[in-house]
């Protein structure tokens, strides 16, 4: 094989050349910043708002409800730790889901320890949350709902929409975790009435180490952090105009190709799907029919399932690049994942599920190639499992 095919776009993805050219001159040229009041800081200034609008119309949201972070991780982070810092005391509960990714449920687990109520909804064997079980979640003193839009381990897309609609009926605040749905699927805060949003540029062909929260106009929010009140004091410390030129310039290229790209990746996605349930015996679909991530593939091989990790590397020794459905970081890999165990998957069955992920770059050729690779790599553990038994 020429070159590594990958097939982890979840994880992250490559930067699109146009951002990389759009952002190289940031990066020694103009090297402003944003705050000083002479012409080379004005620059900075203007590149930053141009960001700022260009990721504001990928959710059709203002430019000034768009508060640049360090990650999508502290886009979360943000939303549910700064409502309940604002709640200063009072009675807060929160709702969310079961399968959400760590940068909320974690933010969940330290709210509790310090007070918060919080409700963990489930989910069914595709995990879809279910909009009756958040009707009848509410509580006098529920302040927010967090529901990721689509989820970063099986794909599965949530409806937003509804539990949306339903928490604003509730008096709640919505918020939704869209790191992996935007620029994938489109989305639109006022279609869906949702109060904050949290995006990440590292997942629309952008750099790492920049993210975005929306937060619509007339929420507060207690800020993260403290200092020079850049980001009209939601967000202190001086803006990475680099790293937010080229998310802007993502956010743009994502919003104008998605439509296009988001039907080729079904097509490919689909026909590996087939691919592999068609030709090979024992492979299951995780997540969702038809309700999934374009490009999002989750696989599991019955009866195989202890050997993820091992194909996983198999794989990775032709030169293919995939993840584990354990978890979204390699600490946790051979670990049961916890998403699928919410979905009923038994403990051994939740160590098995294998991430696809295609994206923008990847080729028809690819999944070819991969297609051809995947069959000879469940065979070789099969026969590791068949002797160890
Ligand atoms: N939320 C979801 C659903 C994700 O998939 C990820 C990253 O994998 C994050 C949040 C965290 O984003 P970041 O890597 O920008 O901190």
């Amino acid at each position: 094989m020429s070159r590594d095919i990958y097939f982890d776009n979840s994880a992250t993805t490559p930067i699109d050349p146009a951002v990389a050219q759009a952002m190289d001159p940031w990066i020694d040229e103009y090297f402003g910043n944003p705050s000083s009041m002479h012409r080379i800081g004005r620059q900075a200034r203007e590149a930053v708002e141009l960001a700022r609008h260009q990721v504001a119309q990928l959710i059709n949201a203002k430019a000034e409800e768009i508060l640049f972070t360090g990650s999508g991780t502290e886009a979360d982070n943000t939303a549910i730790v700064g409502l309940f810092e604002l709640a200063g005391g009072q009675p807060f509960h929160l709702i969310t889901s079961a399968i959400e990714h760590p940068a909320i449920l974690e933010t969940c687990r330290y709210l509790e320890r310090r007070g918060a109520e919080v409700t963990y909804l489930s989910v069914d064997s595709s995990g879809m949350v279910d909009p009756e079980e958040l009707a009848s979640a509410f509580e006098p003193h529920t302040r927010l709902v967090s529901i990721m839009t689509a989820n970063n381990v099986v794909g599965t897309i949530q409806p937003i929409a509804e539990l949306a609609r339903i928490t604003r009926d509730h008096g709640a605040l919505f918020h939704t975790d869209a790191v992996q749905a935007a620029g994938r699927i489109p989305l639109d805060v006022h279609v869906q009435p949702i109060d904050l949003l949290s995006l990440s540029a590292h997942k629309i062909y952008g750099p790492k180490g920049c993210g975005a929260l929306y937060v619509r106009q007339g929420i507060k929010l207690e800020p993260l952090l403290h200092g020079g009140g850049q980001e009209l004091g939601r967000r202190s410390a001086t803006e990475n105009v680099i790293g937010i030129v080229g998310f802007g310039v993502a956010a743009d290229i994502a919003r104008v190709e998605m439509s296009r790209e988001s039907a080729r990746l079904v097509q490919l996605r689909d026909r590996l799907i087939r691919g592999i349930v068609d030709t090979i015996p024992n492979a299951y679909l995780i997540g969702h029919p038809f309700r999934r991530l374009p490009g999002h593939i989750c696989i599991g091989f019955a009866g195989q399932e202890g050997e993820a990790i091992k194909m996983l590397l198999a794989l990775d020794q032709e030169g293919i690049a995939i993840s584990s459905g354990s978890a979204c970081s390699s600490n946790h890999a051979t670990e049961a994942s916890y998403v699928l165990k919410a979905m009923g998957f038994d403990p051994l069955r939740a160590r098995g599920g294998l991430r696809i992920t295609l994206g923008r770059f990847n080729t028809e050729k690819e999944v070819n190639e991969f297609l051809e690779v995947i069959p000879r790599v469940v065979d070789s553990m099969r026969t590791i499992t068949s002797r160890a038994v």
